[in-house]
């Protein structure tokens, strides 16, 4: 269930998060293990454990979700230089299962991320 995850639980306050910003929809908090001089996950309120478990539904909020990385990237001073990351699934990286999206930047950032 993702309520029980670590980011559910952030989510309802439950356990302390360094938050840069939050409304209705959606929480942005600092990462707690950075990979980068700024690592930002923008997280929704609604449980969605992986991105490919959103649906029609949820279009409104996804859109929201990326606007809310534009607007924390613009706070964090990185101009056009950031790069947004969703690891969807376990074989890919996904560790968590409440969706979440990595806003990184402060340092070059390689292609392909590997
Ligand atoms: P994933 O590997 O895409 O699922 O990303 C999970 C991210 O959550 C990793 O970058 C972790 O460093 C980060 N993380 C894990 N626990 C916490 C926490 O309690 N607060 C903030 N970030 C966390």
């Amino acid at each position: 269930m993702s309520e029980d995850t670590i980011f559910g639980k952030i989510a309802r306050g439950e356990i302390p998060a360094n938050i840069v910003y939050e409304d209705d929809l959606v929480l942005a908090f600092r990462d707690l293990y950075p990979a980068a001089p700024t690592h930002i996950l923008i997280i929704p309120r609604k449980p969605i454990p992986r991105l490919c478990d959103a649906n029609v539904e949820d279009k409104e909020l996804l859109g929201h979700m990326l606007l809310t990385a534009n607007q924390v990237a613009e706070a964090e001073g990185l101009g056009d230089k950031f790069r947004l990351v969703i690891n969807n699934g376990a074989d890919a990286g996904q560790s968590v299962f409440h969706l979440h999206m990595h806003v990184i930047g402060g340092r070059p950032l390689n292609w392909p991320p590997g």
